[in-house]
């Protein structure tokens, strides 16, 4: 049976859950027959794009900063600038994460300076750093900000967030105003049979986020990619106990009802729009979350906006 008319044109617009394939499917505007439950006839659905605006232009029209992406190699840069281009994200905040040295770190953190002077108006700098390396650490945040960039990110197992190592590395961001996010992963607490956790026993869980934001309330941490696979349920009722945590939406996963479970638990206030190089999953993920204009708008460009004002960093 086909389904009813709207709009006089005889197709039915379909709301689905995967960001990904709706807006592949706003710029091409599939049309598919899916089974009905009467046997031996099909529903029509297609995607509309005539006399509408397609997805793809209703996602652009929202402006965008991506609070975690990254950058892997100076050519990259441009990569980086054109994907983020065609989904209209104004800026994006990138990092190369790793390094086993102190030379190799800055190295890398020196790629990402190179990102920021090649794409000024797009790419926004996040420093690296590893704890291990206690008075290097802060030489390289001062050295960092100084050449411009506008957070730490994204820092990563060496050792656990709530670890002492890190308070002094908590303080001299509060010192500079500046955020830093934190690769999370979700280990603990896992109740779906099957999953057998492979994170480094140094990964950061929610608990440990959430220790070292009630320790300190007046640092702006993030826990990085509540889609990075793993328990993102269990993240949400963990991370509300720290009311001044931020989480980032980027990651793979953008299974129904993530976000919107994220901005019960957390507030639409306290969730970062990012893509973690999954650009369309991303920005699809917020468009098809039940969300108010407003908070969508929060979360796409104010809410990361707001914190990178309190150093001067705001896009305007
Ligand atoms: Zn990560």
């Amino acid at each position: 049976m086909k389904l009813q008319s709207e709009n006089g044109i005889g197709r039915r617009r379909f709301l689905g859950t995967s960001g990904l394939t709706l807006l592949a499917a706003s710029v091409s505007g599939i049309v598919c027959n899916v089974p009905s439950k009467d046997e031996n006839k099909e529903i029509e659905v297609s995607f509309q794009t005539d006399g509408w605006k397609s997805i793809m232009e209703d996602a652009k029209k929202y402006r965008k900063i991506d609070a975690h992406n990254h950058v892997w190699t100076g050519s990259n840069a441009s990569q980086v600038d054109e994907s983020c281009e065609i989904l209209g994200i104004t800026k994006a905040a990138c990092s190369i994460p790793g390094g086993k040295t102190v030379k190799d770190i800055r190295a890398n953190n020196d790629i990402i300076i190179q990102a920021m002077n090649s794409h000024p108006k797009r790419i926004l700098g996040q420093c690296y750093i590893n704890p291990l390396f206690k008075k290097e650490s802060l030489d390289e945040i001062d050295r960092c900000v100084d050449k411009g960039m506008v957070m730490l990110g994204e820092l990563y197992d060496a050792v656990k967030i709530n670890d002492p190592l890190y308070y002094p590395i908590v303080e001299r961001c509060i010192k500079h105003k500046i955020p830093m996010m934190l690769h999370g992963v979700t280990t603990l607490g896992n109740w779906r049979p099957g999953y057998l956790p492979t994170n480094p026993p140094n990964s950061s869980v929610p608990e440990d986020f959430v220790e070292i934001a009630n320790r300190y309330p007046e640092a702006m941490i993030i826990c990085g990619h509540i889609g990075g696979g793993g328990n993102w349920e269990y993240m949400c009722r963990v991370l509300q106990k720290a009311p001044t945590l931020y989480l980032d939406t980027s990651g793979s996963v953008s299974d129904e009802g993530m976000i919107d479970m994220a901005v019960k638990y957390l507030g639409a206030d306290r969730l970062l729009f990012a893509t973690d190089m999954n650009y369309e999953t991303g920005v699809g993920k917020i468009m098809w979350a039940d969300l108010s204009e407003s908070d969508r708008k929060k979360i796409f460009f104010e809410n990361f906006n707001n914190l990178l004002r309190k150093a001067g960093n705001h896009a305007d």
